[in-house]
């Protein structure tokens, strides 16, 4: 919380170049199946919250633009490339999953469902196994080290061990 009890939210890229700080209530939180943002995020659909009557900060480096159509940017980090903005002329999204705690932020409606991919709605009903389930298949998963940047601001980043 901020000294006059707004709310505060951090985030950023998985390689901590690009961070940012909002300040004030979130939009709507979404999720938009359109092509567009399947290709924009890689992915089946962009979960997005809208920080429209928010303050946003980029507090370490800017995200890198790219202009998807007349009526939109799409900003992303350039030294790693997640994905991290939606800018249209009535203001910016940032997306969900580049939150430090994305837990809280839970989307309320799904656009652009006439793109939707068939499979999307059966994906909660496929068999689901936690991270080290099959360590013996994968037992590089029992020493793995993450290089993302943590789920909070730093003072330094990377770490000098690894700079
Ligand atoms: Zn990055
Ligand atoms: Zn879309």
């Amino acid at each position: 919380m901020s000294l006059d009890n707004r709310p505060v939210y951090t985030g950023g890229c998985q390689c901590g170049a690009v961070r940012f700080r909002v300040e004030g209530t979130l939009g709507d939180a979404s999720i938009c199946h359109c092509r567009m943002c399947q290709k924009a995020s890689g992915n089946f659909y962009l979960p997005l919250v809208s920080v429209r009557g928010a303050k946003v900060d980029w507090t370490r480096g800017d995200p890198k633009r790219f202009r998807s159509s007349n009526a939109a940017w799409r900003g992303f980090c350039a030294d790693c490339g997640t994905p991290l903005t939606f800018e249209a002329p009535d203001g910016m999204a940032l997306a969900i999953g580049a939150f430090d705690d994305p837990a809280g932020i839970a989307p309320t409606i799904q656009w652009g469902t006439e793109a939707k991919l068939p499979y999307v709605d059966a994906i909660p009903r496929l068999p689901g196994e936690d991270t080290s389930a099959d360590i013996s298949s994968a037992p590089y998963l029992a020493e793995l080290v993450s290089y993302q940047h943590p789920d909070h601001d730093t003072e330094q980043w990377p770490p000098e061990e690894r700079s």
